[in-house]
This record gives structure tokens, sequence and C-alpha cells, in this order.
């Protein structure tokens, strides 16, 4: 059995560095060079995952194959790795309290005083090992959310440090990201918020190996010097990380500055081959030489904040390059769309997506805008929600049901077309409860799906409560609303199509979940090419 190395990355000075991205460069570095890697990420909060959370307060909720709701970063780590991440791969201090909490009226503990040191620090512990225990990996690099000095991450600083004394300088290191800020007014870059925070650490017993600076202009060698003498790290170890124009030029860049090469070395492993990065390399030149321009509208309800569809628009940058054009996305709030203004809104783009959501807030913004873009025939992809839309329009506009809605929306409807699932009825709990992980779903031959994957039997990963009501199918058939896309196990209707249209794609998954840089998503691919016919 294969032990794990372990990498922990770090952060300091100040949050939004990019700890996932230079998480996820590495660790497709050292997968390049032929190790098996993963990556996990502990979140500070006390939420048990982020199921729960308001897209505005975090971002995208990242759902895995297994139905874990996790952090966005995981969606950087199976976009770069092309690997499928896990429930293991995201933990959260409320996921570990929840535990200890267990096993205490369990027993499990009974006669002692329960405690942050050791219970709390023994869990968090267990944890970072499951996935270095199972025997797959080479190295596991382990992200701790939040910034170094955070009261909620000293539990985690303290295990880290608990667990390098444990395997030893060789077998755990410390990667630690900071800022090094450029002051105008002097003129210069400043290295005392990388020296405070390397002290922070040290203060909690714990020495970082490699220091990871993000700056805006280059560090010069005295500078690098200087970090390295007062950080008191080898002068090897400090690692420029200029601002990119695009996040998947960083994994080139690390390669350029060689932190694969040192971590490696810290870890008393050898470099073996260059790291194999051509198709990278090939995506990245197609990413930055488009030949052509296609302009998407995003119709969604959390556009102010774009990580709220963090892997909508990283599957388009995807699919994208596969295209050999640029993807040019355009938010536009759903609240604002009305029937008077919607030509105005929408008109001008090649391409159509009504986006996931939950509420009524903005729906009739969203089923104006499917109305538009089946009237004017412009290419169309409804995700989940976006896919609800279009039944439930269909149903109003074509079929004549004026009061057709979804029973979220409006639970005394008389047509709920779409309604909740029938095991939800008994869901009283809100987290983790919805249709959640990857489901298999059939293609019907012939069918815009089907040619895009260019196979008839697919899975992909879900995330809702409600559901195509099937006592409706016959009659959206026939008229013209196609369900091509069923789950063989409850029938459940997965995706509808307009076959007269030019490209009108719902789909009750989220496929935007599964596109990486190996494999851009197919549907994406055919709707941005869709788009670019137009
Ligand atoms: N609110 C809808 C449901 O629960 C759609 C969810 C989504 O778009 N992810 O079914």
């Amino acid at each position: 059995m294969k032990s794990a190395k372990y990498v922990f990355v770090t952060g300091g000075v100040t949050s939004s560095l990019g700890k996932g991205i230079i998480a996820a460069s590495l660790a497709k570095l050292l997968q390049a060079r032929g190790y098996s890697v993963t990556i996990q990420k502990f979140d500070p909060y006390i939420n048990v995952d982020p199921g729960t959370l308001n897209p505005y307060e975090h971002g995208e909720c990242y759902v895995t194959e297994d139905g874990a709701e996790t952090d966005l970063d995981l969606g950087h780590y199976e976009r770069f790795l092309n690997e499928y991440t896990s429930q293991a791969n995201n933990v959260t201090t409320g996921r570990v309290y929840q535990t200890v909490i267990e096993n205490e009226r369990r027993g499990d503990y009974l006669g002692k005083t329960v405690q942050v040191i050791p219970h709390i620090t023994d869990e968090i512990k267990r944890r970072m090992k499951i996935l270095g225990d199972s025997g797959k990996y080479d190295i596991v690099i382990t992200e701790i959310g939040g910034t170094v000095g955070d009261i909620e991450s000293l539990p985690y600083i303290e295990s880290m440090r608990q667990m390098i004394w444990e395997y030893g300088d060789d077998n755990a290191i410390v990667v630690h990201l900071t800022l090094v800020p450029y002051l105008a007014a002097a003129g210069e870059l400043k290295t005392k918020p990388t020296q405070h925070s390397v002290k922070n650490l040290l203060e909690l017993g714990v020495q970082p190996d490699v220091l990871v600076c993000r700056t805006e202009r280059h560090l010069n060698p005295e500078l690098r010097k200087k970090m390295a003498l007062f950080c008191n790290v080898t002068p090897n170890a400090v690692i420029e990380s200029i601002d990119l124009r695009t996040i998947y030029e960083v994994p080139l860049v690390m390669l350029k500055e060689k932190l694969d090469k040192v971590v490696l070395g810290k870890l008393k492993l050898s470099s073996r081959n260059e790291p194999e990065m051509d198709k990278w390399r090939d995506f990245l030149f197609k990413l930055e030489h488009p030949k052509s321009e296609v302009n998407i509208a995003l119709v969604g309800k959390y556009v102010e904040l774009p990580d709220a569809y963090k892997s909508i628009n990283e599957a388009f940058i995807h699919a994208g390059a596969a295209n050999e054009c640029k993807v040019k996305v355009t938010f536009v709030h759903s609240e604002l769309i009305t029937d008077v203004n919607v030509g105005n809104k929408l008109s001008g783009f090649d391409g159509i997506l009504v986006a996931p959501g939950f509420g009524s807030r903005g729906i009739e913004g969203k089923l104006e805008a499917v109305k538009f873009a089946r009237e004017q025939n412009i290419p169309f992809f409804g995700i989940c929600l976006g896919m609800q839309c279009c039944v439930i329009e269909y149903a109003r506009n074509v079929l004549g049901i004026k009061k057709a809605h979804s029973s979220e929306m409006d639970s005394k409807t008389p047509d709920p077309i779409i309604d909740l699932m029938e095991q939800q009825k008994k869901v009283s709990q809100k987290g983790g409860t919805m249709r959640l992980g990857a489901y298999a779903c059939d293609l019907s031959k012939g069918s815009n799906a089907a040619r895009a994957y260019g196979k008839t039997h697919i899975t992909e990963r879900h995330r809702h409560r409600y559901e195509l009501n099937n006592k409706y199918k016959q009659k959206l058939e026939d008229a013209g609303m196609v369900i091509t896309g069923v789950n063989p196990e409850t029938g459940l209707g997965e995706i509808v199509e307009i076959p007269s249209h030019k490209w009108f794609v719902g789909v009750q998954f989220h496929p935007e979940l599964k596109s990486t840089v190996a494999n851009p998503h197919p549907l994406f691919v055919r709707f941005v090419k869709a788009a670019l016919d137009k």
C-alpha cells in the first residue's frame, strides 16, 4: 500500500489570494510528473456543508459524484486534475464538531471532558488522513481555508502542526501563500506583511517550507533573498505568483517558478520526467488565440456575484477553446426582465442560457427569457431551474395551460407541471436532502443531447427537489417539446428539447460540474457551436 506524503497549503495576509488555484496548479504539475495526487479542503465555518448557504455568501455550491455539497474550490480541483473528488475532499468545522458531539452522545469519551485539544484536533487529523490512508495517492494536498491568525482556523493549524510532527519534515510540508503588495507612493514592493504572517505561523509552531508570493510586479533577486532570510526558508523556496490573465496560466507559470520541483525536493521525492503539459498548452493557446467570438446571455438572479455561476463560466471557457472561439458571457439580471423590455435586454446575443436557482425571485424574467429564445429561434440552454422554466413556459404559451407553474413557486397552482419529487415529500430537513450527485440518464437516439455526447447512456450530477411532472409528458410531446433524456430507474424526465428549434436544450442536471480542461462538456461545446453557427 502506498503511504501518502502531505502538502499543506495555508494563506496569510488576506483572503482571496487564490489558494485553491495554487493548490490545483501544484497538483496538476505533480500529476503531470506521474504522481497520483488529490486535494482536500478544510473550511473553518460552522455550517456542516455549504449546501444551505446563499450563493451571495459563498459563491456556487459544487456537487461531487457521490452527492456531497462542497466548496467551489473543489470545482477547480476537478477542472485542473480531471479527476473526481468526493465527500472526503471537503470538511468543515461544522462537520468535525457534529462527529465529535455524536461520539460524545454515544459515550465514546465516557468519563472525559471533551475539548478542542485533543478531541477536535484528533477528529480533524483523522479526516486529514482518510484520503492519504486509502492507498490511492502518493501526495495529498490539503488546503486550509481562511487566513492564518483567524480564531476559527487555529484548530486546523494545530492539527497540521501535529501531522508534521507525526509524519516528519520529509513527509509533510507547508506551502504558505502570501501577498507582497506594491505601494505606488513608495514605488516599492513590501515584504513586511509576509514576514508578519510567517511570524504568525511560527507562533503556532509551524515553519513554512515554501512561500508563494502573490504580487502585481516581479520580485527581484534581493527581495526574494530578503524574504528567504527573514522567513527562514531556502532561497529556492520563494516562489513568485504574478497576477495573470487567466487561472489556466497558473500551472505553467508555477512550472517556470519550479514550485513542483521545490515541493518534490522537500518531500525527498524524485522529479521524474518533465511534466507532460502539451494538452494543457494546446488548450491555453486556443483560449488565447480565438478565431471568432460569440456572445452569450446568462440569465440569473445572483448575477451581482459571478462566483455564484463559477462552474458555468469555466465550462464556457473550456467549450470556447474547443470551438476556438472566445465566449463572451454577459450576466443579465432575471429580476429586471419583463415582457416589455425582454427584446431590448436579449436581442443581439448569439445564445441564451437560463441558470439554476431556487425560489420565486426573478422567475417571471427567466420565463420571458425562455419565451424570447424559443420564439426568436436563438440557441438556448436551460440548466436545472432553467430547464424547469422551459417546461413551464411551453405549457403556458404553447399548450395554453395559463396557470402552469412549479409547485416550488406556487404551491396552489392547478397545473403543477414541475412538482416536488415523490421521495422529497417526506423530507423536512433542509441540509443535504436534495436529489444530489450522479444519476444515470438514457438519451433518445438522434436528439441534440445524444449527438453531443456521442452515446445514449450517460450519468450527470443533480441538485434539486422538483421534477417534470410526467402527467404532462404526452401533452408536451404532442405539442413539440420532446423529453430526450430519462432516468432509467425512476422514469424522471431529465432533458427536454424542441426539435424544430435551432438548438433548444433544457437539462435537469448540472453539466457544468463535469466540464474540465481535458474534457470540455459536450453540451456546452454544442451550445457554443450552435451560437457560433447562428
Ligand atoms: N429549485 C429547483 C429545484 O429544487 C431547481 C434547483 C436548481 O436549479 N439547482 O428543483
